[in-house]
């Protein structure tokens, strides 16, 4: 490539200095380097359930991950523009405007990206003027996966095994030192009100206070490897359901590309080498393996992803849409305490545990028979964390649609809520109608007598809902 004078940089779900080929890239080959966020108003349209696509905390921590990148592009001498719009019309005019000639930016992987994709390049052509793609989103690169995307395995444990075995992690880039950028005004970034978000309060009961940008991903890392060395333990508290500390916590600093998977595997592999090396170490690895598959499950099931019948085109599952159920499900007052407690979680912070996401999906498609599009909708707007690849990918392994091997997998609510709760700590924390319940009984509180209501000062039916589902089959497994 000869060499370049002006070129923009589109950033995405990019939104880092540290391991961006995007910048590595455009920096390396042009004197003058724009930085480009286009906010698409798109993002802010409707699901299917008549919400915002974006709820409130992802858009607010998409904003300070903007606003953290515009300070970190200004320190080395760069600018963050950003403009309201869709790309297929600020990009080209862009373009004209100021002379860019290059175009650098990562391929994304489903549909309503791709789409916008096509539609820049189509606009583009007009003026003779290429993109240029990186891909970014995985820890391994989709060149290095060991087979075609068509003969992707549907099993992870296959994916798994033939990636540790053939493949390896390319070192993650270093971030750019320095940048030139041409000045182009920005267009101020829309109040919550004008995108018809309603501002929520932070909640005390929070597992942690999620701020975006790459400042805060590589403080937290930093925190969670190096400070506080939970990654020693993460295998044996992965599961946990309360406080900062029992997973990682990326996992919306990954989803905006504030931090880059390649670079946690070198901060493990560091990790490994200084501090220790064992099974916890290893499993983070295997969960961003976890999100590499659901990426590249996406890549070849296209739509499929996002249909009823999953990418199994299994179309045999009965729902039936009740909204009252449904709503009882987002609202926390289906008279479960495991599940309320978790819906409760998600819906005043954006944040869910993984053990939670795994109960209150199956909850809604195993028990309620709701329809899981609408779980996964739902997750959509609510999760600050939402990544649609991961979303889509686990809603359709527990609805029974997707990769899951195991035929009818069903979740016991009452067991896991005993296993994974025992004390009842935690439905306790978000449920303080339940603070006097003794914790044995806290998880069927359906069972508690009238009297026994009285002495724990609760009334079923009154302060706390009498269960939406039959909970009998749950108890006498649970025994
Ligand atoms: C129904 C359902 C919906 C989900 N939706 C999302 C989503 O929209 N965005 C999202 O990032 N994760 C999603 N997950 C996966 C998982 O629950 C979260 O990644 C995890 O809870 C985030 O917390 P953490 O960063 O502390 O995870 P950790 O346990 O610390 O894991 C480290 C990282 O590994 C990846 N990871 C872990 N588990 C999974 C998994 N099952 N699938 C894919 N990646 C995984 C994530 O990037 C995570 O940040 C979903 C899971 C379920 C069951």
């Amino acid at each position: 490539m000869k060499p370049i004078k002006k070129s923009l940089a589109w950033l995405r779900n990019d939104l880092r200095l540290h391991d961006n080929e995007i910048l590595t890239l455009a920096t390396e080959k042009s004197q003058f380097v724009t930085v480009l966020y286009c906010l698409d108003l798109d993002l802010f349209g409707q699901n299917d359930l008549g919400l915002t696509k974006t709820g409130y905390f992802r858009t607010k921590f998409l904003y300070e991950s903007l606003l953290d990148l515009r300070k970190n592009l200004s320190n080395i001498g760069g600018e963050l523009v950003i403009k309201y719009g869709k790309p297929e019309k600020v990009i080209p005019l862009l373009c004209k405007e100021y002379g860019f000639s290059h175009i650098f930016t990562s391929k994304e992987i489903t549909s309503e990206e791709i789409d916008t994709e096509k539609k820049v390049e189509a606009e583009l052509w007009k003026q003779q003027i290429e993109i240029n793609y990186v891909w970014q989103q995985t820890l391994i690169h989709l060149e290095d996966i060991p087979f075609s995307i068509n003969n992707l395995p549907d099993i992870f444990t296959q994916f798994r095994k033939k990636v540790e075995k053939y493949t390896s992690v390319r070192p993650a880039l270093s971030p750019i030192k320095s940048i030139k950028s041409i000045s182009i005004l920005s267009d101020s970034l829309p109040s919550y009100e004008e995108l018809g978000l309603e501002v929520l309060p932070e909640d005390s009961r929070r597992a942690i206070d999620f701020k975006g940008g790459e400042t805060e991903a590589l403080k937290r890392l930093n925190h969670y490897f190096w400070q506080g060395q939970h990654l020693s333990t993460y295998k044996e508290t992965r599961n946990g359901l309360i406080g900062e500390d029992y997973s990682s916590k990326f996992s919306p600093w990954l989803a905006n590309g504030c931090l880059s998977p390649r670079y946690v595997y070198q901060e493990v592999k560091n990790y490994e080498k200084e501090i220790k090396k064992n099974s916890s170490t290893y499993w983070l690895v295997f969960e961003l393996l976890w999100r590499d598959y659901f990426k590249y499950v996406a890549k070849k099931y296209g739509n499929k992803l996002f249909i009823k019948g999953g990418i199994k085109r299994d179309f045999s599952h009965e729902y039936a849409y009740r909204p009252e159920i449904f709503s009882k499900w987002i609202e926390g007052r289906t008279g479960v305490p495991f599940i309320d407690a978790n819906m409760l979680e998600l819906k005043t912070t954006g944040f869910m545990s993984n053990r939670g996401r795994q109960n209150v999906a199956s909850f809604l498609v195993k028990d309620l028979k709701q329809p899981w599009i609408y779980g996964a909708s739902y997750f959509e707007t609510a999760l600050i964390d939402y990544d649609v690849c991961s979303n889509w990918g686990n809603w359709n392994y527990v609805a029974g649609v997707g990769n899951d091997p195991r035929e009818n997998r069903y979740f016991n609510i009452v067991s896991q809520a005993k296993r994974y709760d025992k004390q009842a700590d935690y439905i306790k924390h978000w449920l303080p109608e339940l603070e006097n319940v003794p914790s044995q009984q806290a998880h069927t509180v359906w069972n508690l007598s009238y009297k026994e209501q009285e002495q724990h000062n609760l009334k079923l039916g009154g302060h706390y809902p009498h269960p939406v589902v039959d909970v009998g089959k749950w108890e006498k497994n649970a025994r």
